[in-house]
């Protein structure tokens, strides 16, 4: 009978194992498990923490007994694989209880290690509650760690997924959370412009965000507090640190066999997952394989895809030519009350190829306006030009956003367009989607923008627009441009431009912008018709100003937060009975800031209004008329349920 042997009973380990049972019955399968815990759902821990999963063993998706029971599969935790001889093809093995070795040997070895958790030299490490978090005992201790000693104020180090899970985790605890982070952004994977929109949920939320400040070092002094010490120097004192800066792949056993090393430490597998020795495979976080798009190496850790390359290699082992593809990067974490998901390429990568491209972004509703709890997605499609091929989507919305990127995903794999996206029939009724899907409507926008129907420009184009003989548009209500528009911008509300024509300069270069581009798009069409040149700003104002927000300003709303947020929390429990609601949810612009400044013309004297809103673009909106309005203050702004809330008194 031939002889498998697995390294790492998790995501690609567990997986192998039991597809392989499916395929072939005589067979001796052995899986060598170096934790305590077989098939756990590691992705599940953050939320183990922050007691949303409530009992461990909900965590325990597969025993080893029902291994044996189900698949007779032989499950060895405990058991650390030590070593391999490729020449007799045998592993050695440490049973980590009694501390034995001993030897086993293989027809087939498949290596699913996974990745290790980074964890540099920093000075003073060893002085300050440091976790990291990968298993299920990394998540008790963390839990445990909260519970006994009464942790107040968390520092999580990395904006990374596990860094953002474990922020919300952690406030849903009652802890305090501050980020910090490296880079000038949360969530590497998608570009800045799309990150605000999560900086801006995670500042909502009250959790800080330190950016563009690597940490250097911790501390604990004489009184027995710990600190983080970053670059900068703006020392945080803090209760316990989550350490989440990144993973690296577990390549030890691989190295010591010679098998062949990528640059960055992965294992090198073929399209069939095999390594350089075709006895052996490897699947998971440990491997370098191609990007689907680009067909360059690269590594991405992530669940999904062990498990499929888990599957392929099984069906390898059992005589099948399967191949795997090549890695998209589809991925979605929920941040609160906002899911953010991408696939495929951002425009961060992009820039470092030759390919020529162009994006759009759009801000539809999750499903129809009309129907109760409506919130945007705020979509940034990347396409190639002037094929139209799609290279990459990221998202930040409501509920829903991560089905738009799965649908695009998908057209991704089959090598689709966007001119595809504006043809794809979709389900729809109003609490699930609109009739033109966010997907369909990214297609629409993207085509019409390789069609000629819709020249755009970005915001990061106003320093050469406005060198470019410009005339800026701004197309929204006087109420909108009043609260905040782009430097130099006139005002002619779309609604008037026909009658306004001749206060649009025929020699001039027209640069338009409206809230969300849609306006913008209805003047575009008019004035090209009308023979100017003319371009609409995607994504609008709404991006415009979300993208331009500099660090330093995130910073410094985050610097005071947490007084602010304890004051806020202060004076929203001293409002009481005396306001009147308003539900501006599921309004997309101008929709809320409308109905704020109609109840506010309404509210009867010695009265507060109370507003909700669930386009998170009105905060800053909020902010801007409060600032412009001497009569109004701005008592509180936050979330509850989900919902934005705000108590502007005039
Ligand atoms: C907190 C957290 C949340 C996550 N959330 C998500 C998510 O939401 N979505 C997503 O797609 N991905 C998520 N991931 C990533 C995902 O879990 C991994 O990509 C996936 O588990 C990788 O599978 P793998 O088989 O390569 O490694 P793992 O699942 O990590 O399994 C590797 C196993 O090998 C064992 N091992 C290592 N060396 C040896 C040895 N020498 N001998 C014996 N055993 C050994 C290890 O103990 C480990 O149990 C998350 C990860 C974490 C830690």
């Amino acid at each position: 009978m031939k002889k498998v042997i697995i390294v790492g009973g998790v995501a690609g380990g567990a997986s192998t194992a039991a597809r392989l049972r499916r395929l072939m019955e005589d067979i001796k399968i052995t899986v060598l498990e170096k934790g305590e815990y077989v098939s756990f759902a590691n992705c599940g821990l953050p939320y183990y923490i922050g007691h949303i999963i409530k009992d461990q063993s909900q965590l325990e998706l597969m025993t080893p007994e029902e291994f044996w029971d189900r698949f007779r599969i032989d499950i060895k935790v405990n058991n650390e694989a030590i070593s391999i001889n490729r020449k007799r093809k045998t592993v050695s093995v440490k049973n980590l209880e009694s501390d034995k070795a001993f030897e086993l040997d293989y027809d087939y070895l498949v290596l699913s290690p996974g990745a290790t958790p980074i964890i540099p030299p920093f000075e003073g490490i060893g002085d300050v509650p440091v976790f990291t978090l990968r298993t299920i005992p990394d998540s008790v201790k963390i839990k445990q760690f909260v519970e006994k000693s009464d942790v107040k104020h968390a520092t999580i180090i990395g904006g990374g997924f596990i860094g953002l899970e474990m922020a919300e985790n952690l406030k849903h605890r009652g802890v305090k959370v501050k980020i910090v982070e490296m880079l000038d952004q949360v969530m590497a994977p998608i570009d800045k412009e799309i990150a605000q929109f999560v900086h801006q949920e995670l500042l909502l939320n009250g959790v800080c965000l330190q950016l563009e400040d690597p940490v250097d070092s911790f501390k604990c002094d004489s009184d027995n507090c710990f600190y983080v010490i970053p670059k900068s120097g703006k020392k945080i004192k803090t209760d316990m640190i989550i350490l989440a800066i990144g993973v690296k792949p577990e390549y030890n056993l691989a190295k010591e066999a010679d098998l062949k090393i990528g640059p960055r430490g992965h294992i090198i597998v073929d399209e069939q997952m095999k390594t350089s020795d075709p006895s052996i495979f490897a699947v998971g976080d440990a491997v370098q394989v191609k990007n689907f798009i680009t067909q360059e190496p690269t590594g991405i850790p992530l669940a999904g895809p062990a498990n499929k390359q888990g599957r392929i290699v099984a069906d390898v082992i059992a005589g099948r030519d399967t191949k795997y593809q090549g890695i998209l990067g589809a991925s979605v974490v929920k941040v609160f009350d906002l899911t953010v998901s991408t696939v495929g390429l951002s425009e961060k990568q992009l820039k470092k190829t030759d390919i020529k491209y162009e994006k759009i972004y759009i801000h539809p509703n999750n499903h129809a306006g009309y129907y109760p709890g409506a919130v945007p997605i705020t979509l940034k499609l990347i396409f190639e030009v002037p094929s139209g091929k799609i290279l990459g989507v990221q998202a930040a919305g409501g509920p829903g956003t991560e089905k738009r990127i799965d649908v695009i995903a998908t057209v991704i794999k089959f090598k689709g367009t966007v001119f595809d996206l504006e043809e794809l029939e979709l389900t729809y009724a109003p609490p699930f989607g609109s009739a033109k899907d966010p997907v369909n409507m990214a297609g629409f926008v993207a085509a019409n923008v390789i069609k000629g129907d819709m020249p755009i420009w970005h915001w990061h184009d106003i320093v050469k627009i406005k060198n470019n003989n410009s005339f800026i548009l701004d197309v929204r209500t006087p109420e909108e441009y009043q609260i905040g528009t782009i430097e130099g911008a006139v005002n002619i509300s779309d609604l008037e431009l026909r009658t306004r024509l001749d206060e649009v300069p025929r020699d001039k270069n027209i640069y338009i912008l409206c809230e969300v581009g849609f306006r913008g798009y209805l003047s575009t069409r008019l004035l090209i018709q009308k023979g100017y040149h003319v371009k609409n700003l995607s994504g609008g104002y709404k991006l415009f100003k979300t993208a331009i927000a500099t660090t330093e300003e995130i910073a410094a709303e985050c610097g005071a937060s947490e007084e602010i947020m304890e004051e806020m929390v202060e004076r929203k429990t001293t409002i009481t009975e005396d306001y009147i609601e308003v539900d501006a949810c599921g309004l997309s612009c101008p929709g809320p800031l409308t109905a704020l400044i109609k109840s506010l013309e309404a509210l009867p004297e010695n009265k507060k209004l109370k507003i909700y809103a669930t386009d998170p673009g009105f905060k800053a909106s909020v902010e801007a008329y409060a600032k412009l309005n001497d009569a109004v203050t701005l008592l509180y702004l936050g979330k509850e349920e989900g919902k934005l809330v705000n108590f502007p008194n005039e």
